[in-house]
């Protein structure tokens, strides 16, 4: 089906079926001017946005509209958890080229409510309109935080025992084998990519991490680790220590470096678009608060180094070596 065949309102209609999954403290949704909701007493509204363009970001051939739903809404919730707040509403704005089927665009919908639905993120609006070859996707997240529970970049003391959700380099592995057509046979294979197409918001995570107070910085790896944890330095005016052995990497990470041989501690601190949390804990909290997120998430929080008064990023190896690494990551006018 065409798009031609149902037109912008058709099409208007069709996407906000089900876009309300917790009506509470919203006003008005998708079909007026504007959209209305309450903000909740005592708390800070946050808004994040973030831009996907066809042959920038994804390949409209070479994805499923579904993947591209749910990453497109993904990358946004990492944002908002990044801050330790929770997300409410999203804005999707899309500009479609004639050749996008209205069935790609229903699985793109799917695969963006299907999370949305799961972290209870109701769709409140957004716009519709033509485009002359790329697909183009925008999406706005709002959030709430209670306003002395945020975390930010800034904030980093010299000490801080730094944190992270999960385990990193996954997802640029996974690219690899999206870029050169590699159909990922084994099942550790297949979790590389779907860790780049289907990455974990880490929203509740984020929420109480922030709750607790032990935080004093926090940023989504987005770009890289050595990159992203750098921008919470330079924003703190610190510096840190990584510990070569405690970076997590996950076993199908570990098996692919050796098939590539490749470095896995270094593919993992460049790699990108993991959307794990990193955090910096005030020392003495730090292995209380990984007890209690083990517990409470079944799963770890990995202590992976420190920060430091010195400028920079120092890689430490088990043998006593260490090196001073490059804070290299994705930047887009590179
Ligand atoms: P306007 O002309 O005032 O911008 P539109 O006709 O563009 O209004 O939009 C009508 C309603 O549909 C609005 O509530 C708008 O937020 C919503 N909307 C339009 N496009 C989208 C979209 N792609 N996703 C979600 N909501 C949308
Ligand atoms: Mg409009």
């Amino acid at each position: 089906m065409n798009l031609r065949d149902i037109g912008e309102f058709g099409f208007i209609d069709r996407m906000a079926r089900g876009s309300v999954v917790k009506p509470e403290r919203v006003i008005k949704a998708i079909g007026d001017d504007a959209a209305a909701y309450r903000i909740p007493a005592g708390e800070v509204a946050l808004l994040t946005t973030d831009l996907l363009i066809e042959r920038i970001h994804f390949l409209r051939k070479a994805t499923s509209g579904y993947n591209l739903g749910y990453k497109s809404l993904a990358v946004n919730l990492s944002d908002i958890a990044a801050m330790g707040a929770a997300a409410h509403h999203a804005f999707v704005s899309i500009g479609i080229p004639d050749d996008c089927r209205v069935e790609f665009l229903d699985d793109v919908y799917r695969g963006m409510k299907e999370l949305a639905a799961e972290h209870e993120v109701n769709i409140l609006g957004g716009d519709t309109t033509g485009s002359k070859t790329d697909l183009v996707i925008n999406i706005a997240v709002a959030g709430f935080a209670p306003k002395n529970e945020l975390m930010s970049r800034s904030g980093a003391k010299n000490g801080d025992a730094i944190c992270l959700t999960g385990t990193v380099g996954d997802s640029r592995a996974g690219l690899h084998f999206i870029m050169n057509n590699i159909k990922p046979q084994t099942a550790e294979n297949q979790r590389l990519v779907q860790a780049h197409l289907l990455p974990k918001p880490y929203l509740h995570e984020g929420r109480f991490l922030a709750s607790t107070g032990a935080v004093h910085a926090a940023i989504d790896v987005s770009d890289g680790l050595s990159s992203d944890l750098g921008h919470i330095l330079k924003e703190s005016h610190a510096g840190a220590r990584i510990y070569a052995d405690k970076i997590p990497v996950s076993p199908p990470l570990h098996s692919f470096c050796e098939r590539v041989a490749k470095d896995p501690v270094e593919f993992a601190l460049a790699g990108g678009e993991d959307y794990v949390l990193a955090c910096t804990v005030d020392a003495k909290k730090a292995e209380s608060l990984a007890i209690q997120y083990e517990r409470k998430f079944g799963e770890r929080l990995y202590i992976t180094g420190a920060d430091t008064d010195s400028a920079g990023i120092e890689l430490i190896y088990a043998s006593g070596e260490s090196k001073k690494i490059a804070q290299t990551g994705w930047d887009h006018f590179a």
